[in-house]
């Protein structure tokens, strides 16, 4: 079984819905969850938008291979109603990111394992900060405590109060 760690993001739509959903399909096609993050509120990240981020970070326990992972992901974004724009960084109602599968580094056309933009976005090292700060990055082979005391990344990123968690 791998380690994977998942960053979830999305910023329309009823979001604690859309949240939930996602963690139960990602329970059910990836693997068991066996580990999540509070629910972090978070300004949007390369554009401008009234409409605040969610993010949350979940460990999976999977024996799906890294491919199978993202296939698997981004049917789940499609079947939450997740509608591909032109431009990369846009609102959107949900996006799954692979941020480490194990300690493997992977590049192909398709995939970059460790997510190659975790080191500059508080958005993603915050929450993982919270479940996971002695993991070590296998590029940088520093831990996620190291690189999040290290980003200048200036938004704000805020945890939603507890009763909204879960
Ligand atoms: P960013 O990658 O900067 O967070 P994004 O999530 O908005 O941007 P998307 O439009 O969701 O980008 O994804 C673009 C492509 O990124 C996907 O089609 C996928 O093949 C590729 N990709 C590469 N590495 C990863 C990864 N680690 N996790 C998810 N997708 C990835
Ligand atoms: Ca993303
Ligand atoms: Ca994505």
């Amino acid at each position: 079984m791998i380690k994977l760690y998942i960053l979830l993001g999305g910023n329309l739509g009823d979001k604690q819905q859309v949240f939930s959903e996602a963690r139960a399909r990602l329970n059910q096609q990836v693997g068991t969850i066996t580990n999540q993050s509070a629910i972090y509120e978070t300004e949007p990240w390369g554009f401008e938008s009234d409409d605040i981020f969610w993010n949350q970070v979940i460990e999976i326990s999977t024996a799906f291979s890294q491919e199978e992972v993202l296939l698997k992901t981004q049917q789940i974004e499609q079947e939450l109603g997740r509608v591909r724009k032109v431009n990369q960084f846009d609102s959107r109602i949900i996006d799954i990111d692979i941020l480490f599968y194990g300690d493997q580094i992977i590049k192909t056309e398709n995939l970059t394992v460790p997510h190659p933009r975790i080191q500059e976005r508080k958005f993603a090292l915050i929450p993982l900060c919270e479940i996971a700060p002695e993991l070590i990055h296998p590029v940088f082979q520093k831990s996620i405590r190291q690189l999040l005391d290290e980003c200048t990344d200036p938004l704000k990123v805020e945890k939603v109060t507890e009763t909204h968690n879960s």
